[in-house]
């Protein structure tokens, strides 16, 4: 059972959760999510150099399975935390990223491949001072800024039910989609990662439908988003975790576009080879579906557009 008291990791439930990811994992791929292939783009890729990708999950393993699947360009996005008891804090040096990127940036470019330089920095209000001179210090190609869950988070598993118990759905998701609008209003980022990935955190206390019935919840981080001109990521993960849909989902992109938002990215969020371009079809599927015809990147100068609607969609 759960120590709230301690606030220690209960395993069990832990676990519980990941075979159930694993499962949903299967599932997808007896579906096909994992066929993707012949897209232009992967924005959101994690190797090594993440505490929490597998030890296998290695730049060159990655860049022949694009070759392979004909994913024209990938963004490696290695986690990067500012609070010190994160699992991202210091794991890595801005130079050993930079370097394991630039040099496969190279290898594979004579076979077609364009491999960029970028980090997904997870982002909590006390922090965006230091995110932000760290950002000016250190040059990516592309920036993603995500809210994550950390070790003291109220959406841990063995706290997240006594936090949610008696709550309404505003009150459960707020202090996330504050941190999250948050992050939108800095203006540091290029895209915002996962955008609703509290969904994943409430399962089963609170179900993803509980949230796509209040879209409402979302409006001040898609305005934030809106005014500062970051993108909105489609991230594939969530179809192989508890919530079995992207993040967010197509309702949610037509309304970014409603409000006069204009940039999409998708990722697939991959943490080990297996799990390459899982989704990634479906996530460019529902883009299209919202009425997305090119996507918002970055390579280090300004914002690039990546035409999608005439790119084969065979997964
Ligand atoms: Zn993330
Ligand atoms: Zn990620």
């Amino acid at each position: 059972m759960a120590d709230a008291s301690t606030g220690r990791p209960d395993l069990s439930r832990r676990r519980a959760r990941r075979d159930e990811e694993a499962a949903i994992f299967e599932a997808g791929l007896a579906a096909g999510l994992g066929d993707a292939r012949d897209l232009p783009l992967d924005t959101h890729m994690h190797t090594v150099r993440s505490p929490d990708a597998a030890q296998d999950a290695l730049l060159d393993a990655y860049c022949a399975l694009s070759l392979e699947r004909g994913i024209a360009e990938l963004a490696i996005t290695d986690h990067v935390d500012f609070d010190p008891a994160a699992p991202a804090y210091a794991y890595s040096t801005f130079g050993e990223r930079e370097r394991d990127v630039r040099e496969a940036a190279e290898r594979w470019a004579p076979r077609g491949l364009a491999v960029r330089f970028g980090v997904e920095v997870t982002y909590e209000r006390a922090y965006e001072d230091d995110i932000r001179a760290w950002l000016r210090a250190h040059r990516h190609d592309f920036v993603i800024g995500s809210v994550h869950s950390g070790p003291a988070s109220l959406y841990e598993p063995e706290r997240v039910g006594a936090f949610v118990a008696g709550k309404s759905l505003r009150e459960a998701t707020a202090p996330y989609f504050v941190e999250v609008t948050a992050a939108a209003q800095s203006g540091l980022f290029d895209s915002i990662g996962h955008l609703d990935v509290v969904k994943r955190w409430l399962v089963p206390h609170v179900m993803p439908a509980a949230l796509a019935a209040q879209p409402e919840l979302y409006d001040p981080a898609l305005r934030a988003m809106v005014e500062t001109g970051t993108a909105l990521e489609v991230n594939a993960s969530g179809l192989r975790q508890l919530p079995r849909e992207t993040y967010p989902t197509a309702a949610i992109v037509a309304r970014y576009l409603a409000m006069g938002g204009q940039a999409v990215t998708i990722g697939s969020d991959v943490h080990q080879p297996s799990w390459f371009a899982f989704g990634l079809g479906e996530a460019y599927r529902l883009a299209r579906g919202a009425g997305v015809t090119s996507l918002a990147f970055r390579r280090g100068d300004g914002r690039v557009w990546v035409p999608i609607s005439a790119a084969p969609d065979r997964a």
